[in-house]
């Protein structure tokens, strides 16, 4: 059978189903289509389901210093299958969601794996997709424009491939039904740092070996020393600057063990399994690009400003174009393109705008550039930092680790970038990230009335602290 529509969208992940609402909202015919669920990754796989597990650690782990607030808390034990049936109840209800909303703006969802097709009876420019349905059945969709959201699958080391039993990707670790006694962590990136902090908090032995001279690489060092020392103090046991020898991996009665490199130094490495967060590869194999002049380049496939691939009428957003590869990026990336298809003046978008958040224990989030970053492009930067122990509220909630950095142009006095590690700092970082996109300076920040006692007000004295003028610190 073959269809025909304003907008077909690619995959129904985050990217793909906000670009498919989006362009239903600007008056457009849509259809998305979907191989496994709609919300994707970040709804099955990543953000949600590793936050619930996150928030039931934080639990745990609270009650275990309960005493701390005083409150006497013998007899709480840990029951993993409930964590689990907390985090499947969450899933399961925001996927209700995403379904209710592809009704309310009558997107037609099929479900099927897809695959661009080129020039042919059906259409003579390409950019149709032949979708392969559950039952085996073949449908052809022929849309005005093309949005591929095909997102991006753990990536794999060679020699280190998931098995589930010992060795893990996220996709795997999110369906344990039991913790393991102890784990090794291959990558001390963002979704590494999580898991660490997660299943330290839940009693697991962790270790973290990551590659890079220090965890979460490309981050502001001080910010990730500060984040490396907290985990450490929790028991987490973190080795950066060191080079695993896969071929050395074997199993036996009590886990895994590993060989490593550091500094010509040999190492081993013992767990009862191992979780590889090395980072995420773009799904653009087998959807059919070869069929059109889309570009792939380093694995991701290539756009303009405007999200458009080498055919102007079709576009790619989300993981499956590399960049940041977050769903707050990858949702706003649908959107623009969906404006730009639809002839609209597109808002605001700038990946420096964008904030990058890690989810552990503390938080840590960012926007902008790093100091050292600004300095290695060449710019003149000046920064300020006060520390959440200064802060009242940090006191109370009783997470006073960590600090807001500002750093800010020594010239012009604009803002360069906005470090929080600390207790919320995912929530915090939205302040900056307006600031950002108002263009305000450090001053207006600053001066405009924080709350007290609130944990914004170590953001707020920051931004003051940059001219000399903080009150508090
Ligand atoms: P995806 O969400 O991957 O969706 C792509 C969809 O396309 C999938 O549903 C897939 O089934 C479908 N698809 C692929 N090929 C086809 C085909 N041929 N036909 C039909 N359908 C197809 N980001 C954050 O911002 N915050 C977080 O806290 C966060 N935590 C994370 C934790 C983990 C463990 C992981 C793995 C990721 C996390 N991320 C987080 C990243 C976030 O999940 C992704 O950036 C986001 O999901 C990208 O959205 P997307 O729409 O581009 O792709």
């Amino acid at each position: 059978m073959t269809i025909t529509c304003d907008v077909a969208v690619l995959g129904g992940g985050t990217g793909g189903y906000v670009a498919a609402i989006k362009a239903a909202q600007l008056g457009k015919e849509v259809i998305i289509i979907e191989k496994a669920k709609l919300g994707g990754t970040c709804l099955h796989k990543g953000c949600i389901p590793t936050k619930s597990l996150l928030r039931s650690a934080e639990v745990f782990s609270l009650l275990q210093n309960a005493e701390e607030y005083g409150v006497e808390s013998a007899g709480s034990r840990l029951v993993f299958p409930k964590v689990q049936e907390r985090k499947r109840g969450i899933v399961d209800k925001l996927h209700q969601g995403v379904l209710y909303l592809m009704r309310k703006n009558k997107i037609r969802v099929i479900e099927g794996s897809g695959r661009v097709i080129g020039p042919s009876i059906f259409s003579p420019r390409s950019g149709a997709v032949a979708v392969e349905l559950p039952d085996g059945e073949m449908e052809t969709i022929v849309p005005a424009n093309l949005i591929i959201a095909t997102g991006s699958r753990p990536r794999v080391l060679p020699g280190l491939e998931p098995d589930g039993r010992y060795i893990l990707s996220s996709d795997e670790a999110l369906e344990l039904e039991s913790l393991p006694e102890s784990l090794l962590i291959v990558g001390g990136g963002v979704i590494g740092i999580e898991w660490a902090s997660m299943l330290c908090d839940f009693g697991v032995q962790v270790t973290v070996v990551e590659l890079a001279g220090q965890i979460l690489p490309g981050e502001d060092e001080e910010t990730a020393r500060e984040l490396a020392k907290s985990l450490e103090r929790r028991g987490v046991k973190i080795v950066t600057g060191i080079q695993l020898q896969t071929d050395t991996f074997s199993t036996g009665e009590k886990g895994i063990s590993i060989k490593a490199l550091q500094q010509g130094e040999e190492q081993v490495f013992e767990a009862s399994q191992l979780l590889v967060s090395v980072g995420r590869a773009a799904n653009v194999e087998g959807i059919g690009l070869e069929n059109t002049d889309i570009r792939v380049v380093n694995g991701n496939i290539a756009v303009n400003a405007n999200f458009q691939t080498g055919e102007s009428h079709i576009y790619a957003i989300g993981d499956c174009i590399g960049g940041l590869q977050l769903a707050h990026a990858a949702s706003h990336e649908g959107i623009a393109a969906a404006m730009h298809l639809a002839g609209e003046k597109t808002h605001a978008y700038d990946p420096a705008f964008i904030p990058r958040c890690v989810y552990s224990q503390p938080e840590v989030a960012s926007v902008g550039l790093s100091e050292s970053r600004a300095r290695e492009l060449g710019r003149s930067v000046k920064s300020a930092k006060v520390p959440f122990s200064a802060i009242g509220k940090a006191l109370v909630e009783g997470h006073a680790e960590g600090f807001a950095k500002v750093v800010a142009d020594t010239e012009t006095g604009d803002l360069v970038g906005v470090q929080i590690i600390g207790p919320h700092a995912t929530e915090l970082i939205a302040e900056a990230a307006l600031a950002a996109v108002l263009d305000a300076t450090p001053w207006e920040v600053g001066s405009s009335v924080h709350a007290h006692p609130t944990l914004s007000e170590a953001l707020g004295e920051a931004m003051l602290a940059i001219d000399g003028n903080a009150i508090n610190v």
